[in-house]
């Protein structure tokens, strides 16, 4: 059976409009209250059928990781508290989680401010792993995503994807996000950009031109593609695809390998 993780980024699931940003609530009492406002739960149960079609068609298991968009870049733009941070993260992974659960599918939370920490310059997964493994022994889907750990070490989606796809040696990393792939420069800033249908992991990267989106505290698009590169190095088929299409995550599941860009060894 196929092992994939899929990443379904902050921007795929979370209002990402600077102008309706500016009144994104920055305490847990009120992003419980109204945060729900600044998720697109459409697109979210829109994500979950296609999943769940693609899980009833194909033999495959599946790891979820899902990026925290305003939920955790803005609070800690904004310097809020670490326990506010990892609350809003957790209340955005947690509404994102019941929405899949209303299409049928078995997801289970695994918040990574209690099962992975730093230490030695590193980031240590190993519990998470174990209870992620469990879960998949169940037959249940694991859902994790980017967190603030103790010390206000942040790990993000990208991170988790890269190493919980190196651990369980997965087949494939498929990136869902809201552009068709990498360009040669920004597609939401520069007409000109290109498309790239295909990077290497040896290829220095430095015909590529980036820019971060003014709240990502990250490394947006290029530092998506850095830890992409880990895990095809280590032999993982990566491909990043714009999961704002309708249908493309669910093709992406089932192998269709005719979008996105692919990152390989
Ligand atoms: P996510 O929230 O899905 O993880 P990000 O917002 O971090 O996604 O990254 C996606 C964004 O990266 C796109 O909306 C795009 O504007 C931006 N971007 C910057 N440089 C590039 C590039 N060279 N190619 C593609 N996208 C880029």
């Amino acid at each position: 059976m196929q092992k994939i993780v899929l990443k379904v980024g902050g921007s795929v699931i979370s209002e990402k409009n600077l102008d309706r940003l500016a009144d994104f609530p920055l305490t847990i009492a009120e992003i419980k209250r109204r945060g729900e406002e600044y998720m697109r739960l459409d697109e979210i149960a829109r994500v979950g059928r296609e999943i769940k079609e693609a899980m009833d068609e194909g033999g495959f298991q599946l790891i979820l990781v899902n990026g925290a968009g305003p939920f955790g870049h803005l609070l800690v733009k904004k310097k809020r508290p670490d326990e506010e941070v990892r609350a809003s993260v957790r209340f955005q992974n947690e509404r994102f989680v019941s929405e899949l659960r209303a299409c049928g599918l078995d997801v289970v939370p695994i918040p990574p401010s209690e099962s992975c920490v730093f230490a030695d310059e590193r980031f240590d997964i190993d519990y998470l792993w174990e209870i992620a493994q469990m879960l998949l022994e169940e037959g249940k889907t694991p859902s994790t995503y980017g967190d603030m750990l103790a010390d206000g070490k942040i790990i993000s989606g990208d991170d988790l994807v890269a190493l919980l796809a190196k651990k369980w040696r997965a087949d494939r990393i498929i990136v869902a996000t809201d552009v068709d792939g990498v360009y040669t420069k920004d597609p939401n800033a520069k007409a000109e950009a290109s498309f790239v249908k295909q990077l290497r992991v040896a290829d220095s990267g430095a015909k590529l031109e980036y820019t971060l989106n003014s709240i990502d505290i990250t490394g947006g698009m290029q530092s998506k593609v850095e830890k992409l590169k880990g895990a095809a190095a280590a032999g993982i088929e990566c491909r990043i695809i714009n999961g704002m299409k309708p249908g493309n995550i669910k093709a992406a599941l089932l192998g269709d390998e005719g979008f996105g860009t692919s990152i390989v060894a």
